[in-house]
Order: C-alpha cells, then sequence, then structure tokens
C-alpha cells in the first residue's frame, strides 16, 4: 500500500468533490498581498462568488491561490460550499487568514475609554485566579490612582512609626501627600465592604471589595461618600481625604489587601 495517509485522511493527488487547494504562500505572504492589492479584494471575491456559484470554484480556488491572496479554499460540495480550508490535522502548515471586506463597518473607541475599559479589563483578566497567586507583573497598572495628583510620601513596609519613635513596625500600606478635603476615587470598580471609623488608627475609612480575594482601603478620611453594599465604578469619589485617626497631618494611607494580607499598593498601580 503505498498510499500516503495523514491521520487517517487521503491526501488525494487527483481531483475529488473536495479536492483541497494546496497552499500557497505564507501568512506574511498573503498579508502582504493583501495590504498592496487591497482594492483588488472586492473584484476577487465577486470573482469567487460567481466561481463557486456555477461549480468553477477549483478553479477560481487555484486562481486566487496563486496569487497568494487566498491560502487554501475548499471546492464547494454538490450541497454546499466553504470558503476556509479545515485541514487543520493535515501536517500541512495551511493557515487560514480572515479579512473583513470593504464594506464591513470597523468601529473605534476614544483613547480615553479605551484606557479605562482596558484597566478593567486588565483587572479582570488578572483577577481570573485568586488574588494571592497574581504575579507581580500581571497586577502592575490594574488599579488607577486614588487621588487626581499622587505625592508618595511614607511607603509601604518596615518603617519606624512617625507618632511612637517604635522601630519594627510594618507600614500596611503607601501614603500620598494629599491636601485635606480632597478627592478621592475607588481604584477599581468593586462593592464597598466598609465606610465608617477604624478602631485602629485609620480613622474615617472605606474599603472596597474588587472581587477573588483582592481589595483596597482608604484611610484618615474627612468625610465619606459611600454606604456599604454600594456597588462602584473605577474612578468614582468615595470621600475626601483627612488626617482622622492615627495620623500626623493630611495624607491618604492607601491599602491594596490581598486575601486579608496588606501588600505594596505601587505593585498594582
Ligand atoms: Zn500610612
Amino acid at each position: 500500500m503505498s498510499e500516503v495517509k495523514q491521520h487517517g485522511r487521503r491526501r488525494a493527488t487527483e481531483p475529488t468533490s473536495h479536492e483541497l487547494v494546496p497552499f500557497v504562500g505564507s501568512r506574511r505572504d498573503a498579508l502582504a498581498a493583501e495590504r498592496s492589492s487591497a482594492s483588488s479584494q472586492a473584484g476577487l471575491s465577486q470573482l469567487l462568488r460567481a466561481g463557486l456559484a456555477n461549480g468553477a470554484g477549483q478553479k477560481v480556488g487555484i486562481a486566487l491561490a496563486a496569487t497568494g491572496l487566498a491560502l487554501a479554499v475548499t471546492v464547494p460540495s454538490a450541497t454546499g460550499m466553504s470558503l476556509a480550508s479545515t485541514d487543520l490535522s493535515s501536517a500541512a502548515t495551511a493557515e487560514i487568514v480572515v479579512s473583513a471586506g470593504a464594506d464591513i463597518p470597523i468601529s473605534f473607541t476614544t483613547p480615553a475609554l479605551g484606557s479605562v475599559l482596558n484597566q478593567d479589563g486588565q483587572l479582570r483578566e488578572t483577577l481570573k485566579v485568586k488574588a494571592s497567586n497574581v504575579t507581580a507583573q500581571a497586577a502592575k497598572g490594574t488599579l488607577s490612582a486614588p487621588l487626581k495628583t499622587l505625592v508618595e510620601s511614607s511607603p509601604f513596609g518596615a518603617r519606624i512609626n512617625p507618632l511612637t519613635g517604635a522601630a519594627g513596625e510594618v507600614h500596611t500600606g503607601q501614603d500620598f501627600a494629599v491636601q485635606c478635603s480632597t478627592a478621592v476615587f475607588a481604584a477599581a470598580s468593586g462593592t464597598v465592604t466598609f465606610a465608617g471609623w477604624h478602631s485602629y488608627g485609620g480613622g474615617n475609612r472605606v474599603v472596597i471589595d474588587h472581587g477573588n480575594g483582592l481589595s483596597t482601603s482608604y484611610n484618615h478620611l474627612s468625610s465619606i461618600g459611600v454606604k456599604v453594599g454600594q456597588k462602584l465604578q473605577r474612578g468614582d469619589q468615595v470621600a475626601l481625604s483627612g488626617t482622622t485617626g492615627a495620623s500626623t497631618g493630611c495624607h491618604l494611607h492607601f491599602e491594596v489587601i490581598v486575601d486579608d494580607e496588606t501588600v505594596d499598593p505601587k505593585g498594582w498601580l
């Protein structure tokens, strides 16, 4: 038996009702051709349609393949037609190139809206795994600034307590210097899980749950503008900055909480 078989599929060498036009060119060739002869696309597809309609699909397919515009064309059977090869199981490197016709409307979002949507989308993708399993690379940039202007003061991590002078304290958030009564914004969309007085130094505090183990908190606020259970969008105003609780002056103590542990907010901003 000298017949060549690939994945149980006979590669016919003579025309049959399902002849597959041999692969010609590469994706790059096809794309280059597409760019250089976009204007001829309509004509070609007309030609293709006409060919398929009158049963001459195979010849048309070969003609298109020769131009480099069509990589693979399945000749229609007696009952139907298909323009794309589906012979993916074959060892041949046949590729399917799909391109929009000139008459297909393509819409674009504005850059500002697009970036907000992308950031939310990025966070959603990132939080498909539990927040504690998110890599530093994936986390970066998924949260938005909680203030219009970020002026970093005291960083996250070990520090000497500014009130007591005691060493060995872990600063649980990133401080941003800001005047009192400045708008504070939700770093991402989520649900308010705490809005009130924090007994351990946070003063007026808001906590927003962003899902799958990720929360943010906003502390030392002069006033709170949201309620527990309220759903927020990224960038919604949640409060005004202040210096309530254990605070030496107007600033925002911003926390990122991953599965109940505070982490460096700068890794997510
Ligand atoms: Zn702080």
